[in-house]
């Protein structure tokens, strides 16, 4: 008998499974609101001009391939912290943060989880409340790694907005220890986020409560603008709390999602708390991939690191929000034509995606008679709407309406 003979079939990932549906269907005209993925106005997935441009002088200095340290390129790394915390954060002057660069966001979630299970801090009963609803690696991610999950309050169907009330009152009943998981701004699913002063509130009480803030930045430049999309991080520097966890990736804000460019960093209560803690960074990622893949942080490093292919980023991310903002507008503005302004709510909500308040019924609908793909919870993505494709969404909204 085959060593595997018991082995059975993993349910399949629904994001994924979804793509795959939407690649076999022969109908003209579909259009994929279902992946998180930026396109711009020709449907395709930029390729930003500065990383083309490293590109094209890395493969002329023909350099050797060897290894990467196992956290990662110093660079890249110190890079990070300056986007994340700010290049004047009094936490980097004091040595508190201790970055390593990962194999995107996911692997610096995992290098986190992995860590956090086995430091005392959070103990053998690890604990993590995670929002609801939240994208769905967070829950496989932690629980993969030994984490009891909890959810906290977030989404008010009623409102389309924040549940802030039941947030607060839910993170107020945790135990002192739990990881708190966050998300920096463009909340996935929902595109709802915490305005300055919600986010004062919600850090003031976690501070009180002694919970573990933990950041998850994926989207960061994708709704205001770098330092803006960040406030998450900056306040929880300038409170005074002791300890959190910012998870970043650069996938959507490069437009690098194969090149895998993520980071993971830990702020201590001081720089020999950081060392200590990066040291089992890197015996966490020596067990598990030994270390992270050179090319997609050569690019982000070779990018920020260069003041004018860094202003021609900046700009051309500027380029990407903004278009995101129209379709979102465009969107709304179409639905209320057709008589249904009900939903500018859309425009409140910021980021990629949008929970469109769509019905599984709907949403079945939209692909089956309309060709077009969303997530069964609602969810569709606004950056992947250009203006060739925006009139034939609202026309299939209004008509499953
Ligand atoms: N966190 C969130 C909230 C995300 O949406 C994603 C990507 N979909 C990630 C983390 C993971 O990013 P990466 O693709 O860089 O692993």
């Amino acid at each position: 008998m085959s060593f595997f003979a018991s082995v059975e079939m993993a349910p399949g990932d629904p994001i994924l499974g979804l793509t795959e549906a939407f690649v076999a269907d022969p109908r003209p005209g579909k259009i994929n609101l279902g992946v998180g993925i930026y396109c711009d106005e020709q449907g395709k997935i930029p390729l930003m001009k500065a990383v083309r441009d490293v590109e094209q002088t890395l493969a002329k200095a023909e350099n050797p391939r060897g290894y990467l340290p196992i956290n990662g390129l110093k660079a890249y790394n110190e890079l990070t912290q300056q986007l994340l915390f700010g290049a004047d954060s009094p936490l980097l002057a004091e040595g508190r943060v201790a970055t390593a660069q990962t194999i995107g966001g996911s692997a610096a979630l995992r290098v986190a989880a992995d860590l956090l299970k086995q430091t005392a801090g959070a103990g053998a009963g690890a604990k993590i409340a995670i929002s609801n609803p939240s994208w769905g690696n967070h829950h496989v991610v932690f629980r993969t790694a030994g984490f009891e999950l909890l959810e906290y309050r977030y989404y008010d169907k009623g409102t389309h907005g924040l549940d802030f009330a039941g947030m607060l009152e839910d993170l107020g009943k945790l135990e002192p220890g739990t990881v708190v998981l966050l998300h920096a701004c463009c909340h996935n699913p929902t595109g709802v986020d915490l305005d300055a002063a919600q986010w004062q509130q919600a850090i003031e009480l976690m501070k009180e409560r002694k919970l573990l803030p933990f950041v998850d930045a994926a989207y960061q430049g994708f709704d205001k603008g770098l330092d803006a999309d960040a406030t998450a991080i900056r306040l929880l520097a300038a409170s005074g709390i002791e300890a959190f966890v910012v998870a970043n990736s650069y996938s959507k804000s490069f437009s690098l999602y194969g090149e895998r460019v993520g980071a993971i960093s830990m702020v201590g209560r001081d720089r020999d708390e950081a060392a200590r803690v990066l040291s089992r960074i890197k015996t966490t990622i020596r067990s598990i991939y030994s270390s992270p893949a050179a090319h997609g942080a050569y690019l982000v490093a070779g990018v920020l690191g260069n003041p004018e292919l860094r202003a021609s980023w900046e700009e051309e991310l500027g380029g990407m929000r903004t278009r995101i903002h129209e379709m979102r507008a465009g969107l709304v503005d179409g639905l209320a034509e057709a008589g249904l302004p009900q939903f500018d709510f859309i425009n409140r909500q910021a980021g990629m995606f949008s929970y469109s308040g769509l019905s599984k019924a709907q949403v079945e609908r939209l692909r089956e008679d309309f060709a077009i793909y969303a997530l069964t919870s609602g969810r569709i993505c606004v950056a992947a709407l250009n203006r060739a494709n925006l009139d034939a969404v609202v026309a299939a909204i209004a008509a499953v309406s």
